[in-house]
């Protein structure tokens, strides 16, 4: 007996193999942030003369900023933001036990310079190339003339700022 099929039969029952083997696209990028966080962040960034930081942070293991802490300790000049490694490691110490640790940092620019500078990428840089940081994203919105631009620099490209999409919450 000889048993005819047409091979196009058999591509449904490979379509999950191929659909599993074709190079996925990569997800769009998001900063997931609490309304509340967000409130906080903005008035606190208001209040100061650019270039001023607050620290995002949320829940361990999830991308979401559920707080945000204001840098206090003034490192950041008109033309560069900065954060010293001490307070950094100060609050990620406080919030630990929380079970919330560091997402990134919203600063302020000058109006009408939305974008990352080389030194603000330079920080992320440093930042993940800390071997105590296994986050495979900074979130670094930057606040310019009263409007959010959100960016994350990622661990597999960290020379580049990726345009993200704010998701409030
Ligand atoms: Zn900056």
């Amino acid at each position: 007996m000889k048993i005819e099929f047409d091979v196009r039969e058999l591509l449904p029952l490979f379509e999950p193999l191929l659909a599993a083997l074709r190079p996925r696209r990569r997800q769009r990028a998001q900063i997931l942030m609490a309304r509340t966080a967000y409130a906080e962040a903005l008035a606190a960034l208001s209040s100061r003369e650019p270039e001023f930081a607050v620290f995002l942070l949320g829940p361990r293991g999830h991308p979401a900023v559920t707080h945000v802490v204001p840098d206090t300790t003034g490192e950041g000049t008109p033309a560069s933001f900065r954060i010293g490694a001490p307070r950094l490691n100060e609050v990620l110490a406080k919030f630990a036990p929380l079970g919330l640790d560091g997402k990134g940092f919203w600063h302020t620019h000058p109006p009408d310079c939305e974008r990352l500078s080389e030194g603000d990428l330079t920080y992320a840089r440093r930042l993940l190339a800390n071997p105590k940081n296994d986050a495979h994203e900074i979130l670094m919105p930057v606040l310019s003339g009263g409007l959010v631009f959100p960016y994350v620099v990622r661990r597999d490209r960290p020379t580049r700022a990726v345009a993200a999409e704010l998701v409030l919450f």
